[in-house]
């Protein structure tokens, strides 16, 4: 992936500040994650348990390598073509967009969702409006997972996260939360509302994909190949595979792999947002 240092991405960078950075976690904040947005799947309750105001170990305070900094530079420089990108698309559709902050942090963190941590995977808080990305997701994806990880995979993995941000700004997320929480539905039908809001965001990570590239030229041979990969390594096939050894399509809370691709494709092959209705096509 082609990209300049010319920044204005919103990010913040908690990394290397040390401290504990722990808080009472729990309430509201934690359902609401508990409600979306895990770019890796997995079970919500193990977060809910474990975000209750645990204490973490103090950390010291370091100074990054140059390797960490350039991946946070290179994060600022897609949050900012995010922002490009997408003020450009809302304007098209007569909308306002505002962008999410993007918060990179290590181990764990305040969110207004309650405490990140880790073993989360990189996730949007729609309490803060602000995508937290924890950068050693990137290592799992890549030793757990059997991805190739590419500055592209990153870039992909933050676009999809930008995706939900989209999802509640257009109210989306507010929808979707309503239906939980009315309780009129059974797990098996929330899952497919979980799976239907994912792949959207595959999607909206594809569309920006589309319309950077055609306006900044940013990819090269095998980037795209690169977030499929990552899109296909997390589908929950492949992690149920992984870890319980079969396969419970009732349990799907972000789509197979090839669902995964698919959408992230359609989004890339035809750029137009208003392609992206997951729920009409998944739900029927
Ligand atoms: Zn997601």
């Amino acid at each position: 992936m082609k990209w300049t240092d010319d920044r204005g991405g919103n990010v913040e960078d908690r990394r290397g500040l040390g401290g504990s950075g722990a808080i009472v976690g729990g309430g509201l904040g934690t359902l609401i994650i508990a409600a979306i947005v895990f770019f890796l799947g997995g079970d919500p309750s193990s977060i809910l348990s474990s975000g209750m105001g645990n204490s973490s170990p103090q950390t010291e305070q370091r100074e990054l390598n140059a390797n960490e900094k350039k991946i946070g530079e290179m994060v600022d420089m897609m949050g900012k073509w995010n922002i490009i990108t997408w003020n450009q698309i809302f304007k098209e559709n007569g909308m306002n967009y505002t962008p999410p902050k993007i918060v990179l942090f290590e181990n764990t963190t305040q969110s207004g969702c309650g405490t990140a941590q880790s073993a989360m995977g990189p996730f949007y808080c729609p309490a803060d409006q602000t995508v937290y990305m924890d950068m050693s997701f990137f290592n799992e994806l890549q030793q757990r997972f059997g991805a190739q990880v590419t500055e592209f995979t990153v870039a992909y993995v933050l676009a999809h996260e930008v995706g939900h941000h989209v999802q509640t700004l257009l109210g989306t997320t507010q929808k979707v939360d309503a239906l939980r929480r009315s309780g009129r539905y059974s797990e098996a039908d929330m899952n497919r509302v979980s799976v239907a809001t994912e792949l959207q965001a595959d999607f909206y990570a594809g569309v920006w994909a589309r319309q950077t590239d055609n306006r900044e030229k940013i990819l090269e041979p095998g980037d795209i190949e690169a977030a499929i990969e990552a899109a296909q390594a997390v589908g929950d096939d492949n992690i149920q595979k992984r870890s319980q050894g079969y396969v419970d399509q009732e349990s799907f809370t972000h789509g197979s792999s090839a669902q995964r691709k698919e959408w992230f494709m359609k989004g890339y092959n035809t750029g137009d947002i208003r392609q992206g209705d997951t729920f009409n096509q998944l739900l029927r």
